[in-house]
């Protein structure tokens, strides 16, 4: 195996678990990997760090799985992986995260429960030279029916690899599954967005439906970005709640149709409106509507932080035409998705959109990702996913 020899101080990260190691750290290699090979990190002293895998071709050369002196071979993937599994034994929907990459400790792997199926997204050269081997595995581990790779990512690109898709183990998925999170969601793993749905928002759905539960004055929701209209299916359960989506896409406000029906709910108790948010929302705040609760959450703005002035605009745009359409006493609950804005700026742009709106607003709870999404303390980049529920007057 070769050894990946770190500049001095550069140990430091490791050290920290921080699992990825840039090429700026690096003072030289013993050996010749080729790209997806295991690799011992050592200090410049020879001292042991760190095992993990190895491309050359990416900025993170060095993507690390342990920190202990022990061989990352089949065994070590399944103590690793009946470890995730283990954590998330309690979770009563069908569909959730199972290996959540980084913050699971396994670098490069996604892994996402859909009913009986799983789906795989391999972010690294390494996983996708092991993701045939891995996915038999995690038939065995978990008893499901097949495994289907969704790697069509564009942060392949940085590794070398193009997007690939197709059964990886087992049977192929049915065109549609239905998952169960308190309400039935109809999921495309083959052409929906990420791995089939927005597993991540699981838990803040819920949060929309237990809300409206305890204060039934709450009827009209405005689901922004409304994907396959999630949000509002959780809302609709109260029969007093009407709710509109919003989506530039007819395809996925079809899939949210679907999920009405499902739920045996009516369709017409909600509204399924094609359009671009920027403009809907302006002439929505223009014609003076107002709703109870409005949902925002848009895809990710920022792809890179070169983007993040152009992205603050955009998300302080949609928060201020928002915050006009909360009826006083109404809730807005407000996400974003880049990875390149932090907790902190989100909050002073919310707040940015919220002084020029001339309202006020509290916030009831620190929003992030479902629970099956952890973030290693390690890894803070593993924390995407911000959200407010606010209260606005
Ligand atoms: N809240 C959803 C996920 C939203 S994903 C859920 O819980 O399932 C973001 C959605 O925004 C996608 O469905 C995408 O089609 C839509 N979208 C992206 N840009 C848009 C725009 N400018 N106007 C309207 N919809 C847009």
């Amino acid at each position: 195996m070769s050894d990946i020899i770190l500049h001095k101080g550069r140990e430091k990260s490791v050290f920290r678990r921080h699992p990825w190691i840039f090429s700026g750290g690096i003072a030289r290699v013993n050996g010749n990997p080729q790209g997806g090979d295991m690799v011992t990190v050592r200090a410049d002293n020879g001292g042991f760090l760190a095992r993990g895998y190895w491309n050359a071709r990416s900025q993170i050369q060095v993507r690390i799985l342990t920190w202990e002196d022990e061989p990352i071979d089949m065994v070590w993937w399944r103590k690793m992986f009946m470890r995730a599994i283990d954590g998330r034994k309690h979770i009563t929907s069908n569909a959730y995260r199972l290996i959540n990459a980084e913050s699971d400790f396994l670098a490069g792997l996604i892994v996402d429960k859909y009913g009986d199926w799983l789906v795989l997204q391999a972010l690294t050269l390494a996983i996708d030279i092991l993701k045939k081997d891995l996915a038999h595995l995690l038939m065995e581990l978990t008893g499901a029916r097949g495994v289907y790779e969704r790697s069509d990512v564009d942060v392949r690109g940085k590794e070398g690899l193009k997007p690939s898709m197709g059964v990886l183990a087992g049977e192929a998925p049915p065109k549609r599954i239905i998952i169960d999170e308190g309400v039935q969601l109809a999921v495309d793993v083959y052409g929906g967005h990420k791995t089939g749905t927005y597993l991540d928002q699981r838990q803040n759905r819920m949060l929309v439906g237990e809300l409206i539960r305890t204060q039934p004055h709450l009827t009209d929701v405005l689901n922004v970005f409304s994907y396959t209209g999630g949000f509002s299916v959780h809302a609709l359960q109260h029969p007093q709640v009407h709710a509109v989506n919003i989506d530039a896409s007819a395809d996925v406000l079809a899939n949210a149709r679907e999920n009405m029906r499902l739920n045996g709910l009516d369709e017409s108790r909600a509204e399924y409106i094609q359009a671009d948010v920027f403009d809907d929302l302006r002439t929505r705040m223009i014609a003076n509507e107002l709703y109870d609760v409005v949902i925002l959450d848009p895809p990710k703005f920022a792809h890179a932080q070169a983007q993040v002035e152009k992205a603050a605009r955009g998300y302080k745009d949609i928060n201020l035409n928002a915050f006009k359409l909360v009826k006083s006493g109404g809730y807005l609950f407000t996400f974003s998705c880049s990875g390149a804005i932090n907790a902190d700026l989100f909050q002073k742009i919310v707040f940015g959109a919220l002084e020029d709106s001339r309202r006020e607003a509290q916030v009831i709870r620190v929003l992030g990702a479902s629970d099956d999404h952890p973030v290693a303390l390690s890894f803070p980049e593993g924390a995407y996913l911000k959200g407010l529920m606010l209260r606005v007057y």
